[in-house]
């Protein structure tokens, strides 16, 4: 088989493996004896590793359960800064935002602004001071704006210091989904100034159930903690920690941000090599996000009349896996929302999302255009017909 969704999910990395087994009989963390201390050395490993993937320090990261619990922690009114413990008054998301963020924030009755997209993927800065320009007319003061740093469907990068220089010049605050970045491309939490920066271990090469929330220096506390009791994760997260997933999210941040310069160069070269195999094959497919930079790894093709929900079951059963629309997130593949916001409502249901990895071959790249001959030689057959 050919497994093309790399961005809903990675192969487990052999080295996240490892740590996942040596974990698995693990202490509670925050037990005193010797067992209890193995395991806290574990878990502060990996907060080391994790720190310093991202160019934070250990101290900045507060483990959760995944990036949907990430952004549902980071985006409450309640996050108190060194100079300011009033509560965050309004909040901007950008049109293209992970449904964990766009239905998952916790602003309630608060107002809600929508920085919009352009047709080439990118939310210009531009758009983000529109929004917090309506925000200001509502007499919200003290914002925060949630803009991703690549997004999962087309990979497109967003340009995230310039937007985090006019909110904070704004009086605000910034959030960033950095999820589909890490492992992909540099990521340095100190470059981009941002507040708060959400990590996916499983998307990195770890196992699922870990993930992980940076706090930037501006933070002091986040007064909303989604879980409460024992006072784990600086009393913002609290449950014993899930030492064997933090220990494989770890060992999967050291091993993706080492291999990064090498692995980016071979993703972006199999990228290439499909996007020119499937332009042969249907000239008039539109590769959306191709004039942004884009993640080196996401390829997402549009063919006006394709049904994507089709052309997914047939790759699949041709032994290739792809997603398209917002699939991994409900399990049915839905018109991409994402696609609808860049400007091309006609093509939502018509797109279909590539991603590789470092691990890709060759060969699954060539297996994934046999297979869009097949799906498009189908649909020219259909339309011939039709006409
Ligand atoms: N944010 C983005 C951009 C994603 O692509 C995903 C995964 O689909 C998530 C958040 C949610 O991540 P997790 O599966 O760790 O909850």
């Amino acid at each position: 088989r050919a497994y093309l969704d790399w961005n809903a999910t990675a192969p487990l990395h052999e080295a996240a493996r490892a740590a996942v087994l040596a974990a698995l009989d693990a202490g509670n963390p925050s037990s005193v004896h010797a067992e209890g201390r193995e395991a806290r050395a574990l878990v502060e490993r990996a907060r080391a590793e994790v720190a310093a993937a991202v160019g934070a320090t250990p101290r900045q990261i507060v483990f959760t359960s995944g990036a949907t619990e990430a952004n549902a922690l980071a985006l409450t009114p309640a996050i108190e800064t060194a100079d300011d413990a009033a509560p965050r008054d309004g909040l901007v998301v950008s049109a293209i935002e992970h449904p964990s963020v766009l239905r998952g924030h916790r602003f309630g009755a608060l107002p809600v602004e929508t920085a919009a997209v352009d047709r080439a993927g990118v939310v210009e800065v531009a758009a983000v001071e529109g929004a917090l320009a309506r925000l200001a007319e509502k007499g919200c003061r003290r914002p925060l704006v949630s803009v991703m740093l690549a997004n999962n469907e087309t990979g497109v990068i967003q340009p995230v210091a310039g937007i985090a220089e006019r909110v904070h010049a704004a009086g605000g605050l910034v959030h960033v989904d950095a999820v589909q970045a890490l492992g992909r491309i540099p990521l340095d939490v100190r470059a981009l100034d941002a507040d708060l920066v959400t990590l996916s271990s499983h998307k990195a090469g770890g196992p699922k159930g870990a993930g992980a929330l940076v706090l930037g220096p501006r933070i002091s506390h986040l007064a909303a903690p989604l879980i409460a009791g024992g006072g784990q994760e600086r009393g913002v997260r609290a449950g014993t920690e899930a030492v064997p997933a933090i220990a494989g999210f770890g060992a999967a941040a050291a091993a993706a941000v080492a291999s990064l310069p090498a692995a980016a160069a071979r993703m972006s070269g199999l990228r290439t090599r499909l996007a020119e195999g499937l332009h042969r094959i249907a000239p008039f497919a539109v590769e959306l996000g191709a004039e942004a930079p884009r993640l080196p790894n996401t390829l997402a093709v549009a063919l006006a009349g394709l049904a994507a929900e089709t052309a997914v079951i047939a790759f699949d059963l041709n032994g290739v896996a792809i997603s398209a629309g917002s699939a991994c997130s409900s399990g049915k593949v839905a018109a991409s929302p994402v696609v609808a916001a860049m400007g091309f409502p006609e093509l939502a249901g018509s797109t279909l999302r590539f991603s590789v990895g470092p691990a890709t071959t060759e060969a699954e790249i060539d297996r994934a255009i046999g297979v869009w001959q097949t799906v498009v030689g189908a649909l020219a057959n259909r339309q011939g017909k039709a006409a």
